[in-house]
């Protein structure tokens, strides 16, 4: 991130503009939505900044800018639609240390102008550091008709009557209250009565939840897919919107936790097949007890929790202290993996079962129906395997499974670093050490990436 994005405070501010063409005006009408004042440098002005002089909304002085017309300017904008008039003035604005937005010119500005969606006071500002402006727009288009128009009144009063709120306790029911109100009542009461009646609404609203008894605590247990957010369901995403306190696998992406509040509490309770862990006893003391407190507590796994998890150990301590729970399902590394390969995990004709299996459990390496797998055509997705596959090989091979039996390694499925390898059983192990696999890997056995398997198919036909 080259541009952080701030709100800076500007209310009776000076912001100084200089030029009166096409590239002032367009800066002009987001300008002119702040409280700051605005002064524009013109020597032609467009009618319309003429206008706003007769206004009172600008002042327009009629001559080129000079250095002291920017002492104490908060901000200056060189827009002259004229690269030699901008490099002056922005040299200027450089010797009098006044942050500059030169129009068009990247490198010499010292900040940008973010496109803005304005439900005032709420304010969204998209940023793509000049890359992509036309993203930045298809942004806007779709903010602007998925956000109410009523949100800028609905927070409008929120805010002088946030003190009030202040006598339900902070966390899951005041946002409770605030929940209803921006979502449900809110928008309802100022469609059917207008932003006078907000305020009133609020005051039984606030009644009403003062009266409720404390919330009880729960713990979801949430799948949070592979790695890329937009593999979460929508039951997922809403669970991280109202989580307290979220507790996630080493496993689970940033980009993930990123959509959590900001004033979730998230802590790592790290769980790798191998290298440090936290033991289990402890994470199942650490969400009974924020549940217990009246919490909402996200148990966040990677995948789906159902699938080497633990979920059940973890359920069933939430049983034993009483408290509620629910499981939220996620797409499975193998679902994700099969799907990077174009390939189904079960085919007609080919195989009426897939199986999921762990390359090791508590006992080490893990035991399998070996026998059954050697078949032709069986496909299993292997989690966990990397450590396991000299082993899985030596089993599979023993039990007469064919060397050339395509395997697949997945890596990293989903998110931006994804590698797929392909092998076969006879290759396995070498492969995956001169890939040098170093991420969470997914092994399908007796599966072969679509293409290649395509490119085998034209082959044996150029042979026939
Ligand atoms: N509950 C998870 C599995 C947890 S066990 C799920 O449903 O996917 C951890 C193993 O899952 C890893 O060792 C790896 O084999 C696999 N895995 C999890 N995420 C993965 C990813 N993004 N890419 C490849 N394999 C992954």
């Amino acid at each position: 991130m080259n541009h952080f994005p701030i709100f800076l405070s500007v209310e009776d501010k000076a912001i100084v503009i200089s030029g009166g063409g096409e590239a002032a005006l367009a800066k002009l009408r987001l300008l002119l939505k702040t409280t700051a004042r605005l002064t524009v440098f013109a020597v032609q002005p467009a009618s319309e900044i003429e206008d706003w002089a007769t206004d009172g909304r600008l002042e327009l002085v009629r001559r080129v800018m000079t250095r002291a017309d920017l002492s104490g300017a908060a901000l200056f904008y060189a827009a002259n639609d004229d690269a030699r008039e901008d490099a002056r003035v922005a040299g200027l604005a450089k010797d009098e240390g006044v942050p500059t937005n030169w129009v068009d010119n990247l490198e010499q500005s010292q900040f940008i102008t973010p496109a803005i969606v304005d439900r005032d006071p709420v304010t969204v500002a998209i940023g793509t550091e000049g890359t992509a402006p036309v993203l930045a727009r298809s942004i806007k288009a779709d903010l602007e008709s998925r956000l109410p128009r009523a949100l800028g009144p609905l927070a409008r009063i929120a805010a002088t009557f946030r003190r009030r709120a202040m006598t339900l306790p902070a966390g899951q029911k005041r946002r409770a209250f605030w929940s209803e109100y921006f979502e449900t009542a809110g928008p309802r009461v100022y469609d059917e009565a207008g932003e006078d009646a907000l305020e009133p609404a609020l005051d039984d609203l606030l009644a009403r939840h003062d009266q409720d008894d404390r919330a009880d605590g729960h713990v979801a247990f949430v799948g949070a897919g592979p790695g890329d957010p937009e593999l979460l369901t929508l039951k997922a995403r809403r669970a991280l919107h109202e989580a307290d306190v979220i507790v996630h696998d080493r496993l689970v992406t940033p980009e993930i936790l990123e959509i959590a509040r900001r004033e979730a509490r998230i802590i790592e309770a790290g769980k790798t097949g191998f290298g440090p862990s936290t033991p289990q006893s402890e994470i199942n003391a650490l969400i009974v007890a924020h549940a217990a407190d009246g919490l909402r507590v996200v148990r966040l796994k990677s995948g789906d929790p159902t699938v080497f998890g633990r979920l059940d150990e973890e359920i069933d301590a939430c049983e034993a202290a009483g408290i509620g729970h629910s499981v939220i399902p996620g797409i499975t590394a193998a679902s994700a993996a099969v799907a990077q390969i174009g390939q189904s995990l079960t085919r007609r004709g080919r195989n009426s079962a897939a199986r999921l299996i762990t390359g090791h459990d508590i006992a080490g390496y893990a035991d399998h129906d070996w026998r059954t797998l050697a078949r032709p055509g069986e496909v299993a997705a292997i989690y966990m395997g990397k450590k396991s596959a000299r082993f899985l090989q030596g089993r599979l091979l023993m039990h007469g499974a064919l060397a050339d039996t395509p395997v697949t390694i997945v890596e990293n499925v989903s998110r931006p670093d994804q590698r797929v390898i392909g092998a076969t059983l006879a290759t396995l192990p070498h492969d995956l050490d001169a890939a040098e696999v170093s991420g969470p890997a997914l092994i399908l056995f007796g599966l072969a990436p679509r293409s290649a398997v395509s490119a085998i198919d034209t082959l044996k036909e150029i042979v026939q």
